[in-house]
């Protein structure tokens, strides 16, 4: 078993890393204040390729395959500090990109991954509301058929950087008694009359990544904007969540790494009793850990995408890799923090920032307790 990387994949990450040091590197303590999202760097990622990077060509990508963008991503996850901005990025590939490029028609892949690729367009995608967080299909958006349109008409919560989207992916149901039989994508555009998006809603962590609700009132969207067959919504979500969990964590595992050789260097340079804090078996113990989740986590990531790669299907490795990273993660900003003291409290040190923003992890693209449910139901329980 060849566990090794190609040397083209390595070179992917050391250029990511090197792009995300250089240019993805701005007054960050004072965005996360201002929840404040940057569209240079948004557009900075896109001219370097990370939102095209697994894309055809034909559509403005890099053609890259699943190993490939996830090295890429973990470059970036290293070298850049704003997980928010990472966090929406990897959203909208995985998301909105995949979905249209996946069940789209030619005129709409043509019309929308492009500008999606290109950065100039940003998508957002909507299918949590107030009423249906976890149990997603009980949803209570509908849409009905009117002559060339579909009439939608509820709200959506929690829609990752809905504030500052072109383009939606929304999902509404045509008939609630169907239940997720009834479940119907669509590509609803900002303009579109009918589509208010709602106050930004403030959040503990990933505070440069904007999030808003979305209001429907008789919003009337062209049956050529419908995204796969009507009633194969269920399929379209599944298959984008699943996208999501195998690779959205590919960039934490950068971050982990990021974390570790900052909380090594302040162990190494830290002195109490006339000694550094990393002599402290207790300290080190902490970082000795830090280490193990990051190469199990790595481990854990790259197999799902080489089960997404090899397969297509990869429900439960990236069940398992959604929940174990997230919870390493989770777990190494605890320890991040402790190894600072006092002063990993403070927000210059920046690694409580860090644990801010992981708190999300084990909630957004289904919670730990649903990715758990998940590996019992293919078990057998
Ligand atoms: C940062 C962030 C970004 C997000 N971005 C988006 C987005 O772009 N688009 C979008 O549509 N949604 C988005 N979400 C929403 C996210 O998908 C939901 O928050 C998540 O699915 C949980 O739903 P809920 O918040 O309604 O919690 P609930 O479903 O109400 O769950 C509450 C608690 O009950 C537990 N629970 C619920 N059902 C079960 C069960 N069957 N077994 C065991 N425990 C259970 C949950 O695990 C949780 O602990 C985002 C969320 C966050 C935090």
């Amino acid at each position: 078993m060849d566990l090794s990387f190609t040397p083209e994949q390595e070179a992917l990450k050391q250029e990511a890393l090197a792009f995300a040091r250089r240019a993805l590197a701005d007054d960050l303590i004072a965005r996360d204040r201002e929840s404040e999202f940057s569209r240079d760097l948004w557009e900075k990622c896109a001219a370097f390729g990370i939102q095209g990077s697994a894309f055809p060509a034909e559509y403005g990508g890099g053609d890259a395959d699943i190993i490939s963008v996830m090295r890429l991503m973990e470059g970036l996850g290293q070298g850049c500090k704003d997980s928010g901005l990472l966090f929406a990025l990897t959203g909208q590939m995985w998301t909105v990109q995949m979905p249209i490029l996946r069940f789209g028609t030619e005129e709409q892949k043509e019309r929308y991954l492009p500008r999606l690729c290109s950065g100039e367009s940003i998508g957002a995608h909507g299918m949590t509301e107030p009423g249906s967080g976890s149990d997603a299909f009980s949803m209570r958006t509908t849409a009905r058929l009117d002559g060339d349109d579909y009439v939608l008409n509820g709200s959506k919560t929690f829609s990752t950087s809905a504030p500052i989207a072109d383009v939606f992916i929304v999902f509404a149901t045509v008939d609630r008694s169907r239940g997720f039989m009834g479940v119907t994508a669509f590509i609803v555009d900002r303009d579109t009359p009918g589509l208010e998006v709602g106050r930004e809603i403030e959040k503990m962590g990933l505070r440069t990544a904007p999030m808003a609700e979305l209001f429907f009132d008789d919003c009337r969207v062209p049956v050529a904007n419908r995204l796969g067959r009507e009633g194969n919504g269920a399929t379209i979500f599944g298959e984008a969540v699943e996208w999501e969990r195998a690779c959205i964590l590919a960039s934490v595992v950068g971050a982990m790494e990021r974390q570790l050789d900052a909380c090594i260097a302040y162990a190494n340079t830290r002195e109490q009793f006339d000694r550094p804090i990393g002599k402290f078996q207790a300290i080190a113990n902490k970082i000795a850990d830090m280490k193990v989740r990051l190469e199990t986590a790595r481990l854990i990531v790259y197999n799902a995408g080489w089960a997404k790669k090899s397969g297509g299907k990869a429900a439960v490795e990236s069940a398992i890799a959604k929940l174990y990273v997230s919870e390493c993660w989770q777990k190494s900003c605890m320890d991040a923090v402790q190894i600072h003291g006092g002063y990993g409290y403070t927000t210059d040190f920046e690694v409580e920032r860090d644990l801010r923003d992981s708190v999300a992890a084990t909630l957004y693209s289904g919670t730990s307790e649903i990715q758990r449910n998940i590996i019992a139901r293919y078990l057998g329980l």
